[in-house]
């Protein structure tokens, strides 16, 4: 309000001046006398009319000013509700982990770009003993863990995503069976490591189960899904925490082929 107060009084300021000016300029010129009355309307006028205006238009300017900030904040927030919103809509809550919809749409996206690439499924061994001993905080817990040893063992540019559950998925792009089947080894090393401690000074082993499926360029994303997952409960069959990339049993994880043979 001072603002605009000052702004206006400055134009009115000039506007007398301009005024005085011109009917200095036009006495002389037109009456060739200088009349006193003449410099006061030539200082009135602008005083009545331009100063209210100028008034009325700074304020305006600065009410506009003010909710063209007010807007652009809105517009700001909007942005980052959405922003939020898409996050949330592609991702699990808990896990922060891509969602099953999304990571299978990504798979989409991915195989239409190249062949190449494998998808792991992941499910955690005898998850519901962990919460019916100790509880579902526990196992929320348990669960964190896990996807922290997973997401620790993947590349940057693999795709982890949380099928439901305690159910999880790796996408690989640009891997062979040999790659394909070291991270699937690493991941599962890295579930077997976690040092979990379920209660105080009570440390609980953690295992997963892994299918995996590689690309072979005529397969859906889908399709690739449903093998990988095939092949996990085929690794639960075979006794659980070792992966599984083919039919046959001859791509199980050394750590299980080691057993096997010792026993
Ligand atoms: P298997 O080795 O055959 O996979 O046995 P499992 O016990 O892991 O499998 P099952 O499907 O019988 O049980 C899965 C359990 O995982 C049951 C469900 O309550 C639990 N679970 C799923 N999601 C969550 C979660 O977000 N938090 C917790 N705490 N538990 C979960
Ligand atoms: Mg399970
Ligand atoms: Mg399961």
């Amino acid at each position: 309000m001072k603002q605009a107060w000052f702004r206006a009084i400055l134009r009115t300021l000039f506007a007398m001046a301009v005024s005085l000016l011109t009917t200095h300029i036009a006495m002389s010129v037109f009456l060739g006398e200088f009349q006193p009355v003449g410099y006061l309307i030539a200082l009135l006028v602008p005083l009545f009319i331009s100063l209210p205006m100028s008034f009325y238009v700074e304020h305006q300017r600065q009410w506009l000013a003010a909710a063209n900030r007010e807007l652009n904040a809105t517009r700001k927030q909007l942005e980052t509700a959405l922003a939020q919103k898409e996050f949330e809509a592609r991702h699990d809550s808990m896990t922060g982990l891509t969602n099953r919809e999304h990571f299978v749409a990504h798979l989409g996206k991915c195989r239409r770009k190249s062949d190449v690439g494998a998808v792991l499924i992941l499910d955690v061994d005898h998850f519901k003993t962990v919460n019916d001993t100790y509880g579902h905080h526990v196992g929320d817990r348990a669960l964190l863990a896990i996807v922290s040893a997973i997401t620790g063992s993947v590349r940057e540019g693999d795709v982890v995503g949380r099928m439901g559950g305690e159910e999880f998925s790796v996408f690989l792009p640009e891997v062979d069976e040999e790659a394909t089947l070291i991270v699937a080894e690493r991941i599962r090393q890295a579930v077997e490591e976690t040092d979990f401690e379920a209660e105080q000074g009570k440390k609980l082993p953690l295992s997963i189960s892994i299918g995996g499926a590689l690309s072979t360029g005529s397969e859906t994303a889908l399709d690739l899904i449903r093998l990988a997952d095939a092949r996990m409960y085929a690794a639960k069959r075979a006794g659980r925490n070792q992966v599984v990339l083919r039919d046959d049993d001859s791509s199980q994880s050394p750590a299980h082929q080691q057993e096997s043979a010792a026993a």
